[in-house]
């Protein structure tokens, strides 16, 4: 098999949702333009994917680096020692196929992404949980969590609601969206009826880590959540992370590839407006014209691009109603600290948290990442990275920041004694809302306006993908769109199994 061939390959569990037409010219046949806004996962896998089909891409990136909300970037520490920061750590599941494929182009074996050991849920009132090492075929992954875990004790499920928790194996993209989209993850969660235990264990921590708070999310968007990451995908909750920053292994290397594609691109390049036509204006007045753009920015930001585009709002009435709908959630708090000692050897790289007021997940960085690694093992400390989701929206970085490692020393008593050397803390306001009801407004990929195309995390999509995952495959299916347009050969597109293991 040679190396090009290997690098399509995915895994056998993956569905193929395409009926690939071999028949047809596999890259563009004559000059096919198209601008890509945004370069963070949807707006690169876009570009990417395009420019090996023989499109000319032009990137452009409002930032100074590509990556988005996966980015990274250098920083000084009170020390002298240069180490590189993000937005915060990522688990890379095995079932994000999409985007897995386009990591492949990169490195074919996937080397750099290292498995995460455990998955362990913890918190002040009861004992420490294990998601990790289940099974990975469902309905066996969710019968060990069952047998495995003391929150599922068959006695204290007598209460829990049949019917309702059916639903959760019963997904379907049209039934669950017209039943459940009308209520809130917390209504579903009332009336699934699980003990307080499980469902502080095992229910909030997981709908809390997609941003949305449960009170505010579409109960439809946490069952197809529930389906993608564990009720029916084969590989179960294991995940990997990257052995280094991912401007290192991800970014750069991406960069290069396209360039070598003859793809250009612009950093420090931030789009005003976008015309039908096409024509791309940045700030500062300098213009792009292409056949198509992908508009990959993320979802405040594409918001704010079409509705200062008059031109566009005329020529695609529906797409403009419907993007003025987008919404992001309330604000996270990333805080990363460089501290004089580690923490106790058996602590997990990827630890959630349940029920503290601030506190939502807490990442080893240093047993992660090389160059994390290197600066611990200089100075004997450890690189805690500290999240919380869906936030106070009234509290600034630091008193977040602040809180979070309060918080910790309750859960974890020896960081308590730990000495901080320094510390970096950030708020984020770009992630989506997936708010209730939002379903029947939220954009798709594909819009009324002929040649425009919308990739990201908060794209409407037709099978079950949520954040990095849908950022990449919303960027397979924009480019199939323009490569279907010019008759060149589509990419094939890949899902977890599309419905519930109790539906034919
Ligand atoms: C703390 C944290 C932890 C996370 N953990 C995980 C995880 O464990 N697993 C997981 O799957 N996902 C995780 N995510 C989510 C993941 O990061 C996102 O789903 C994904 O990176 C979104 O990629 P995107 O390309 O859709 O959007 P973005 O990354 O937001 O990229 C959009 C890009 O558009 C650019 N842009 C905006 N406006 C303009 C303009 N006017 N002109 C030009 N460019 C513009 C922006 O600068 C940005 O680079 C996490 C996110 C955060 C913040």
């Amino acid at each position: 098999m040679t190396a090009t061939r290997r690098a399509r390959f995915t895994s056998r569990h993956a569905r193929r949702l395409i009926a690939v037409d071999r028949s047809l010219p596999p890259v563009a046949e004559h000059r096919v333009h198209t601008v890509v806004v945004g370069g963070g996962i949807a707006g690169v896998s876009a570009a990417l994917l395009l420019a090996e089909r023989g499109v000319r891409v032009t990137l452009l990136e409002r930032g100074e680096r590509l990556g988005g909300r996966l980015a990274a970037w250098p920083r000084t520490l009170a020390d002298g020692s240069h180490q590189m920061v993000g937005h915060g750590f990522h688990a890379f599941f095995r079932q994000y196929y999409n985007w897995r494929n386009v990591l492949r182009r990169v490195d074919p074996s996937l080397g750099f992404l290292r498995p995460v050991r455990g998955y362990p849920v913890i918190s002040r009132d009861w004992p420490q949980e294990d998601f990790g090492a289940l099974p990975g075929t469902p309905p066996w992954s969710l019968l060990a969590l069952m047998a495995r875990s003391p929150s599922l004790r068959t006695r204290q499920l007598r209460h829990v609601d049949g019917p309702t928790s059916l639903a959760l194996l019963r997904y379907s993209r049209e039934e669950t969206y017209r039943s459940f989209d009308s209520i809130s993850a917390a209504t579903f969660l009332d009336r699934l009826g699980m003990p307080d235990r499980a469902r502080a264990m095992l229910f909030d921590v997981f709908a809390h880590s997609f941003f949305n708070r449960a009170a505010d999310m579409s109960a439809a968007e946490m069952i197809m959540q529930f389906h993608f990451y564990f009720l029916r995908n084969a590989e179960g909750l294991g995940f990997d992370a990257p052995d280094d920053d991912y401007e290192t292994v991800i970014w750069q290397p991406l960069a290069a590839r396209l360039e070598k594609l003859g793809a250009d691109i612009r950093t420090g390049a931030a789009v005003d407006r976008i015309e039908p036509g096409w024509t791309v204006t940045l700030a500062g007045g300098q213009q792009v014209h292409a056949d198509h753009v992908v508009l990959a920015a993320d979802p405040r930001s594409a918001r704010e691009i079409v509705a200062a585009s008059p031109g566009l709002v005329r020529h695609a009435p529906r797409l403009a109603a419907q993007m003025a709908t987008v919404r992001t959630t309330a604000p996270y708090v990333v805080s990363r600290v460089w501290a004089d000692r580690d923490v106790e050897p058996g602590r997990a790289v990827f630890t959630s948290v349940s029920r503290e007021p601030t506190l939502d997940s807490v990442s080893l960085f240093h047993r992660a990442e090389a160059g994390a690694a290197q600066w611990a093992h200089r100075t004997h400390g450890a690189v805690v990275e500290l999240h919380e989701y869906a936030g106070d929206p009234d509290a600034d970085a630091d008193t977040s920041a602040r809180r979070m490692w309060e918080q910790l020393g309750g859960l974890w008593p020896e960081t308590a004694r730990m000495r901080i050397v320094d510390s970096e803390s950030r708020l984020g306001d770009d992630a989506p809302a997936f708010p209730v009801g939002s379903d029947a407004t939220r954009p798709g990929v594909s819009t009324d306006a002929d040649g425009l195309h919308l990739a990201g995390d908060w794209v409407r999509m037709p099978f079950p993908a949520a954040l990095m995952e849908r950022s990449a495959a919303s960027a397979a299916l924009a480019a199939n769109a323009i490569l279907g347009r010019h008759g060149i050969r589509p990419l094939q597109v890949y899902s977890v199994p599309p419905r519930g293991l109790l539906i034919r």
